[in-house]
């Protein structure tokens, strides 16, 4: 069931050339956002999310970027003080000179090792010390015991070219550690024992850390065997967990023993393709809003080029009648299309009105336009006080006529009187009108009575000359008419009919007193 709503708004979109133009603005709207979505999906999507894949392998490189180059800040540190002839003397004196001079709390802050530990040759812990930087204290019985460094290998062995660094997971946190064998500067031995020197992956160089990438990341010392378990299946460098809003980037790191132990996790987040999604939407929502009042000055530009003249065209038409045409005539000085269609219309009205107001057969005028020229006429003539005449002629024994020549020569015969009745008239206002079958009227405005007798008699003239064959005729071998002639001026009181019934008395009068001639109505 439609109610009345609907059923206008379905009229609307089929019935009006505007529905129709709404419609398929509206089909091309939808065509566009459903494309734009499709390439969203299709294209812009799966770019986003590759540019957001990319930017978080980048932040997972540069992550372990940074733990290497501090991992190679300690190594450089190292060979420096391990190559130096001062440790070196040190090792072997253990003169406290060395100590007071070098290993302040002050200095180690300033070059970020938290720890530093000397052992001489026999393995003996000449000084050691485990530096806290945020309490700015030294741990009490801090740094390791000699067991644990022992059990990890780092002390000189007797190979020359001992040397131990990386990250390494311990009860005081997870460290930058390296140890190396002390030499003298020029490089020559034999070594005087093992310096050990490290500093703590602590609060601060998250932070530093977290400047660096711009985003969140964790290090992992245990409980990520999950991650360490898929990496060593996969063999892929990194693993990526993707979730709604961010992307988790994980990769195993080695510690100084070289076990992949420790797992670096970066996040970063997925705002690529959340912008991108918003832009997206704006963008469609921009569309929608352009389309809107593109379709709003499209359908007010219809309206007065194509719907307006249009309108105009249909109330031409309607008001069309065959006697005056249309009151208005349509626009004609527009080139284009519409143009030309009015000036059509407009030749084909003409056309069509003279058609109804002509006589086909004599080319003549027909009693149409009489009904619609008189009343005019008769109101001027009214105001000037002139008189108008007519003659009312009716061809003798046509019937016979037609019986004897047949129809068709009985035409010929009216069109031949129809051109005798235009050479008989000079005046440009006279007007001849075939008013029956066969007889004729002709209106003389502005003419008096004698006027029209003397038309009359040179219609009657001109018919004798041509002596056209009727051999049947009771009153002559050739063509004769009968004619009645009646004037008047014209007042409000008498009409053009009252003239036509004293014009066809007199016609009358003329028939019945023999024929071929010409009686002047008198009353
Ligand atoms: P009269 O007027 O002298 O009394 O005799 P009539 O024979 O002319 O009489 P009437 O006026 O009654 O006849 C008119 C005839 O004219 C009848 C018809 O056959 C003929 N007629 C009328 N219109 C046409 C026409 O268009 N073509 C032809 N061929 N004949 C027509
Ligand atoms: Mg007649
Ligand atoms: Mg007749």
């Amino acid at each position: 069931m439609y109610n009345n709503e609907t059923m206008r708004v379905r009229n609307f979109f089929r019935e009006t050339l505007y529905g129709k133009i709404l419609l398929i603005m509206l089909l091309t709207a939808a065509v566009t956002i459903v494309l734009i979505y499709a390439l969203q999906e299709a294209v812009l999507k799966k770019s986003y999310i590759q540019l957001e894949e990319e930017l978080s392998i980048k932040n997972l490189n540069r992550l372990t970027q940074v733990i290497g180059r501090d991992s190679s800040y300690i190594d450089r540190l190292l060979l420096d003080w391990s190559l130096w002839d001062d440790t070196y003397h040190f090792l072997q004196s253990g003169n406290r000179d060395y100590v007071d001079s070098n290993l302040s709390i002050d200095s180690l802050y300033n070059i970020s090792l938290n720890f530093m530990f000397f052992y001489n040759r026999s393995g003996d812990l000449l000084w050691g010390e485990f530096y806290d930087f945020e309490k700015w204290e030294q741990i009490p019985c801090g740094g390791f015991s000699t067991t644990f460094i022992q059990q990890r290998d780092l002390l000189f062995n007797g190979d020359e070219n001992f040397s131990r660094s990386g990250l390494l997971d311990t009860s005081m946190g997870l460290l930058f550690m390296a140890a190396r064998p002390v030499f003298k500067s020029d490089g020559s031995g034999p070594a005087a024992g093992t310096l050990i020197i490290g500093k703590v992956i602590d609060a601060s160089f998250i932070e530093k850390m977290k400047e660096v990438v711009q985003g969140e990341f964790s290090l992992y010392t245990g409980n990520r065997d999950d991650v360490l378990h898929e990496l060593n299946i996969s063999g892929s460098s990194f693993k990526m967990e993707k979730e709604e809003n961010t992307i988790h980037l994980y990769r195993a790191l080695e510690d100084m023993e070289g076990r992949k132990t420790l797992v670096l996790e970066s996040v970063t987040d997925r705002n690529i393709w959340r912008y991108g999604k918003k832009v997206t939407t704006l963008f469609i929502d921009l569309i929608l809003v352009i389309i809107g009042l593109f379709t709003l000055v499209i359908l007010i530009l219809i309206r007065f080029i194509f719907i307006n003249p249009l309108h105009k065209i249909t109330d031409f038409l309607r008001s069309w009648k065959k006697e005056s045409g249309s009151p208005v005539g349509l626009e004609t000085e527009r080139v284009d299309e519409i143009g030309t269609l009015s000036r059509g219309i407009n030749s084909f009205s003409r056309e069509l009105q003279d058609m109804a107001t002509t006589d086909s057969l004599t080319g003549l005028h027909n009693r149409h336009l009489m009904d619609s020229l008189i009343p005019g006429i008769w109101n001027i003539m009214s105001r000037d006080r002139s008189e108008i005449t007519i003659i009312l002629l009716d061809i003798d024994f046509f019937k016979k006529y037609n019986d004897t020549y047949g129809h068709q020569a009985g035409d010929k015969c009216l069109k031949e009187l129809g051109f005798i009745l235009k050479s008989s008239i000079k005046r440009s206002t006279d007007m001849i009108i075939r008013y029956g079958g066969e007889e004729f009227l002709l209106i003389l405005p502005a003419t008096a009575l004698e006027g029209g007798l003397i038309i009359a008699n040179k219609v009657q003239d001109l018919l004798q000359k041509k002596s056209l064959e009727h051999r049947s005729s009771e009153v002559s071998g050739h063509v004769t008419v009968s004619i009645g002639i009646a004037s008047a001026f014209p007042n409000r009181e008498n009409n053009l009919d009252l003239l036509i019934e004293n014009a066809d008395a007199a016609l009358y009068e003329s028939k019945e007193s023999g024929r071929n001639r010409i009686t002047v109505y008198r009353d």
